[in-house]
């Protein structure tokens, strides 16, 4: 019997090894069992949608998106393969709703500048119609650090100030981490990375909570996904190329 177990705790011992399985480790190191990663076909250029993303805005028709307002057909321009917001049309919103994802935005400010500071070329992108992500003409246009393009709008200013000129296209990658909340209690807080055409802005930042204007932020419980929304901030700010990968 004593030999037996002694047996084996051996065989046990041996398997681990040869394996490389450790407590906390559900696979072995170079384990051959371990399931392989879906296999994706990626887009011809950076920023082209790869097979398995759910594209938003492909150019022609705002079929995925409606108002915030009522709910009902999204009034924004759509022309030469960009949509274009129509100031005081209201925000947009997707149909569909998400959580954690990885988003692909391409945007331009109005060429011609009629404004400064937050009042040149602003609109923003809303993860889960809660946290913004800053778009505004910042090329030359002075304004507060956490209101930049590529900053979590009154939270955290971008790292760098990589925007381009106005009426030039312009990209944004954000991978976001949505928030998961226990009751009122946000336990894991929101987390974002967003590159400004190619560039980091945002290191894995931790959102302190919905975006607010002028206050700071906090957090409110909310359902695990939500609509992706746009913002008419009453200037013709452009957007195409618009879509998402979910990331749970
Ligand atoms: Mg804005």
């Amino acid at each position: 019997m004593r030999v037996k177990l002694v047996l084996s705790a051996l065989l046990f011992m041996l398997m681990a090894a040869a394996t490389g399985c450790e407590s906390g480790h559900r696979w072995g190191v170079h384990d051959m069992e371990r399931p392989l990663p879906e296999v994706v076909v990626a887009g011809e250029y950076p920023g082209q949608a790869p097979s398995d993303a759910i594209v938003l805005f492909n150019g022609t028709d705002l079929s995925q998106w409606e108002s915030v307002e009522d709910g009902r057909r999204a009034k924004w321009k759509v022309a030469n393969g960009y949509m274009e917001v129509v100031p005081e049309t209201g925000d947009i919103r997707t149909k569909q709703s998400f959580g954690s994802c990885q988003l692909h935005v391409e945007w331009a400010t109005p060429a011609k500048v009629t404004g400064e500071s937050q009042d040149s070329g602003n609109s923003g992108v809303y993860l889960m119609s809660k946290y913004e992500v800053q778009v505004l003409n910042t090329y030359g246009n002075r304004t507060y650090a956490d209101g930049m393009a590529g900053a979590m709008y009154g939270q955290n200013p971008p790292l760098v100030n990589v925007c381009r000129a106005p009426g030039e296209w312009q990209s944004y990658d954000i991978i976001f981490r949505r928030p998961v909340f226990m009751l009122w209690l946000a336990v894991k807080p929101a987390r974002i990375t967003v590159l400004h055409n190619g560039v980091v802005v945002q290191d894995n930042f931790e959102i302190e909570g919905s975006t607010v204007w002028k206050k700071r932020a906090k957090y409110e419980a909310h359902a695990a996904k939500l609509p992706l929304q746009l913002q008419d901030h009453d200037h013709p700010v452009r957007y195409r190329n618009i879509w998402i990968r979910e990331l749970e």
